[in-house]
């Protein structure tokens, strides 16, 4: 793995932004001031003693509407590892149980005045909406099908260490395109920084835009890294036609699919995996050619990068 060498000094780095909301209102440039400040907090983080006081005092609210394991999760590491103190919201404890809706639920965290906003929620534009009524940072955790910025920034961090370039790389986006934000903000990212990319999957989980393909051999051909996303049905209006059986068997990532691609490609995924439906059990675990974990570990550098950065005006 390459780490990329850092351009300009890691206080001197800055983004003209408030709010990170999506990839699609990022530029190249920011993009990579986040990457490499992200590259700094990989390096914290594998010290003994990780935590720092940059964010002491502040409190951010972690409001998810939708499950999550990773992305809450790493975003409260993130925090706590800067010092600030995070408070956990979910739909089950909120008065939204009770009726009240959700720009009143926002009106209402703004008036106690948090400094960062994350925020997760099943309608597309949620982290919009929140961003017009709360007066601190928001950052998008998920709005619906639409972005999941942090993911693509993590993704991103993972292949330019992995290959340490983004400029040129082969990507297939493998599996339920249409209704996944990761795609989606990934698509944004890949387009400014110069990766090409394929899309493979059924047709009916392929966005007319994506140009994708239905066969597995000619997505897969020349690929770099494969992303292989899960079949989201909880957003589905109906049921997928084929079954996780017939998935698997057509388009399911297996060994011999994976062979289809470049000698020692790598394979991502963002999580939740539910194995041997869109991705084969032991090609999940391959320490050899599976990033999926070291995903995961970038995901708390990313989002720690992103904190301090939207702060940075601030402190
Ligand atoms: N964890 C990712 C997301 O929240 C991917 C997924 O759920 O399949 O979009």
């Amino acid at each position: 793995m390459n780490a990329q060498p850092q351009r300009t000094p890691v206080s001197k780095l800055s983004i003209p932004h408030k709010h990170l909301l999506s990839i699609e209102a990022l530029s190249r440039e920011d993009i990579n001031t986040i990457l490499d400040l992200s590259e700094y907090y990989v390096v914290q983080n594998r010290r003994k003693s990780q935590t720092n006081a940059l964010l002491k005092g502040l409190v951010l609210v972690n409001l998810f509407l939708e499950n999550s394991t990773r992305t809450r999760l790493s975003f409260e590491m993130a925090a706590k590892r800067l010092g600030a103190d995070v408070i956990n919201m979910t739909v089950e404890g909120s008065s939204i149980k009770k009726g009240e809706s959700f720009i009143d639920t926002l009106k209402t965290l703004n008036a106690m005045r948090p400094d960062l906003f994350v925020i997760r929620a099943g309608e597309e534009g949620s982290a919009e909406k929140a961003s017009n009524i709360l007066e601190c940072p928001v950052l998008n955790a998920g709005d619906g099908t639409r972005e999941h910025p942090t993911q693509a920034l993590l993704d991103a961090l993972t292949l330019r260490r992995h290959f340490g370039r983004l400029e040129g790389l082969n990507v297939a986006i493998c599996g339920d395109i249409l209704h996944s934000r990761v795609a989606h903000s990934n698509l944004h990212l890949f387009k400014k920084m110069g990766v090409n990319v394929k899309c493979v999957g059924p047709t009916e989980l392929m966005p007319l835009a994506a140009g994708g393909t239905q066969d597995m051999k000619a997505g897969l051909s020349g690929a770099d890294a494969i992303m292989v996303l899960r079949i989201q049905k909880e957003r589905m209006q109906k049921a997928l036609s084929l079954t996780e059986v017939q998935y698997f068997k057509t388009f399911g990532l297996t060994a011999e699919r994976l062979a289809f691609a470049k000698e020692g490609a790598v394979i991502l995924h963002p999580g939740p995996m539910n194995r041997d439906v869109e991705i084969d059990a032991e090609i999940a675990d391959d320490p050899k050619r599976s990033l999926i974990t070291t995903q995961v570990e970038m995901g708390v550098a990313v989002r720690m990068a992103c904190l301090d950065l939207l702060t940075r005006s601030a402190r």
